[in-house]
């Protein structure tokens, strides 16, 4: 079968070669693969940012259907259509595993990284932890949101937000226009997006946020306490890599506010503490949902609340999917 792994000397692209897979386990599926995201952890991987993977298949952002199962599988079924995502699988019994945060496994395995992963026409699952896409959901859609959707998902759960609320979204891009339909649409925030770019403002607006506000032409903190009267806002989600973008999501909140960071950036940000001490502000961070979060966050986009804005290319094209 054809896949795409991490180059021998890693530099940031694939070789799309032909793999022969392992015999499955008793535990473990195989899936003929449908469709896999391209996310902007699969560069840094083919980059060996993260340690040389090279050989490994990318992707995370896998849907694939299942052709076969292992002899102890009861979970699945043949013709299942399911995930194959970044948290790939944890041990099941450290307490992490039990009680609900099993992305923190400290002997978790991530797919398209420390196990082969879905840019490929085939894969194998461990049955337990490949999540189900509902019927309804178009297998497209549903690769996007087996990474950027669940992960600002999420985010949103951990910020805590009520309804009615402010949350804002720093960052309008591809994890940012999911963040704003799930706090709009799943947790009815009332939500501004913050960027530099018009064009992703303009379609931030036109997929529900209620403000919007371009950080390169004025002071985001001045026109978030103005729209949100006075105060500031409740919580502040960070889907940009800027630092600027980190400090600035602290500086808009009001007292006992919550910033969640989901980006990762490439510097440390500065943060006063007398300000968590004096206004209460938490920061606090939010790594990609366990398997029940990545269910909620399908069944959301398969009853229309949260739609990817996906386009599709062939698996020989994943380096100029990269380049792009
Ligand atoms: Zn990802
Ligand atoms: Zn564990």
């Amino acid at each position: 079968m054809k896949a795409a792994v991490v180059r021998q000397n890693p530099d940031g692209y694939a070789d799309v070669i032909e793999k022969e897979l392992r015999p499955i386990r008793a535990n473990e599926a195989l899936l003929d693969m449908e469709y896999c995201g391209v996310c902007h952890t699969d560069l840094h991987v083919a980059a060996g940012d993260y340690g040389n993977k090279a050989g490994t298949v990318l992707g995370h952002e896998g849907i694939g259907i299942v052709k076969a199962i292992g002899s102890d599988v009861t979970s699945l079924k043949v013709g299942d259509r399911v995930s194959v995502a970044w948290f790939f699988e944890g041990c099941g019994h450290c307490e992490y595993c039990v009680s609900g945060n099993e992305t923190f496994c400290r002997e978790v395995k991530n797919a398209g990284y420390s196990v082969d992963g879905g840019m490929a026409e085939q894969a194998i699952v461990v049955a337990d932890y490949a999540v189900k896409v509902p019927q309804n959901l178009s297998p497209i859609e549903a690769s996007s949101i087996t990474c950027a959707g669940v992960t600002t998902y999420k985010a949103i759960k951990v910020s805590g937000v009520k309804p009615g609320e402010w949350q804002v979204i720093f960052g309008a891009g591809g994890l940012g226009n999911l963040a704003i339909q799930y706090a709009k649409n799943v947790f009815g925030a009332k939500v501004i997006a913050v960027d530099i770019n018009q064009d992703k403002l303009n379609l931030a607006k036109a997929i529900g946020a209620d403000v919007i506000i371009n950080s390169g032409e004025k002071d985001p903190i001045a026109a978030i306490k103005e729209v949100t009267g006075g105060l500031g806002a409740q919580s502040s989600i960070v889907c940009a890599v800027a630092r600027v973008a980190f400090e600035q999501a602290v500086a808009c909140l009001k007292p006992m506010g919550k910033m969640v960071a989901v980006a990762l950036p490439n510097t440390d940000m500065t943060l006063s503490v007398p300000t968590t001490v004096f206004d209460g502000v938490e920061v606090a961070g939010s790594l990609v949902g366990t398997r029940l979060d990545l269910a909620e966050a399908f069944q959301f986009a398969a009853e229309g609340k949260v739609k990817p804005i996906v386009a599709t290319r062939r698996l020989e094209e994943v380096n100029a999917i990269m380049m792009r």
